[in-house]
């Protein structure tokens, strides 16, 4: 099979949508979850648990045990000072989260998983980006809300918890009114996900691998336990907010929407993870079955994955999510499928 030519799986075909229609909420009823922790004077109490962990990093399941207050660095070598590499509208992100105005990405440095194949390496592993203070990320928060974008995305948040935590304190008091979404690799403690219960509104995991074995191998030294942590994680995510809740517009308020990159010899498990969801969450729960493969950073020294990936392996992902009974796949997955069949003729 010819391998996925990147425009053509990005490509969105006009009409074509998602198996199923998504839950509505009035946008004007809306309120972000962390408004409600506010008026039951709950907010900053809730900030001081998770600003605690600071003091013996254990944010993340690597459980270092630094204290970050202290200048001490852990696996991910982030500071307590939080680095932030870009703040601005997204229009690259799932539709839902787009809208006509983007979705407001706050891309902070480092990362607790760190994969060999990391499509954002030098913000990922090389740290590339400038400290903000937390009245700072408060700042860029307010200002994602002016330019009009739909919600505050951050992206590789685990690490940096208690300064989001911090900053959300402060911009709420300046007005902050977006839904929050919590853009993770999924590797996350449970118990921290918890901690996040009634702040966060939007979820959007990863869920890469489903052997712990290529987790150990292509990501981070330690992270062998990566499915089980994901998985743990995202059900108690869903237990929060539920499945996805978009307003009249198809702009995502509350919900889950987990995403799977799909990888060359069926590296990333996708069978099995298609079969995971289907068992232990809603069959018309979001999923993003993603194309967008690329050979990057060091995904070269790996055989298995020096290569992308066929359009035969893509469509197979497809097919094993329509068979495990997923009816709420992502509309450029969708898209990209229906594209790629129309090029065979199936
Ligand atoms: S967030 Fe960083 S320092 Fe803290 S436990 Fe995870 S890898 Fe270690």
């Amino acid at each position: 099979m010819a391998a996925l030519d990147r425009a053509a799986a990005a490509t969105v075909v006009a009409g074509v949508s998602g198996s199923v229609a998504p839950a509505r909420a009035a946008s004007r009823d809306f309120q972000p979850a962390y408004l409600r922790l506010v008026e039951a004077g709950l907010l900053d109490e809730r900030i001081e648990a998770i600003a605690a962990h600071y003091d013996q990093c254990g944010l993340c399941p690597h459980q270092c045990g630094v204290n970050r207050n202290d200048r001490e660095t852990g696996l991910c070598g982030a500071s307590a000072r939080a680095q932030v590499y870009s703040h601005a509208p997204h229009f690259g992100e799932e539709i839902p989260l787009v809208g006509r105005r983007g979705s407001g990405t706050i891309f902070f440095s480092h990362c607790n998983l760190r994969c060999v194949f990391c499509q954002n390496w030098p913000v990922a592993h090389a740290g590339r980006g400038r400290a903000a203070s937390d009245r700072q990320l408060a700042d860029r928060m307010i200002d994602l809300q002016r330019r009009g974008c739909h919600n505050i995305n951050f992206v590789t948040p685990t690490h940096v918890l208690p300064n989001i935590a911090w900053a959300l304190g402060i911009a709420v008091r300046r007005g902050l009114r977006l839904p929050l979404v919590y853009n993770t690799s999924g590797y996350e403690r449970v118990e921290m996900i918890r901690l996040l219960d009634g702040i966060i509104d939007i979820y959007l995991p990863d869920l890469k691998f489903m052997d712990g074995s290529q987790s150990e191998r292509l990501a981070m030294e330690r992270a062998g336990d990566y499915p089980a942590m994901a998985q743990a994680a995202i059900l108690e995510m869903h237990r929060q907010v539920g499945k996805l809740v978009t307003d009249e517009r198809g702009n995502a308020l509350r919900g889950l929407m987990i995403r799977h990159l799909v990888m060359p010899n069926r590296v990333a498990g996708t069978r099995e993870f298609v079969a995971w969801v289907a068992e232990n969450l809603p069959l018309d729960t979001y999923v993003n079955i993603m194309p967008q493969w690329r050979v990057e950073h060091r995904a070269f020294e790996h055989e298995d994955i020096a290569r992308g990936i066929t359009v035969g392996e893509f469509l197979e992902a497809m097919d094993w999510a329509r068979k495990a009974g997923l009816s709420n796949l992502d509309e450029r997955a969708v898209s990209a499928e229906k594209v790629y069949r129309q090029r065979l003729g199936s």
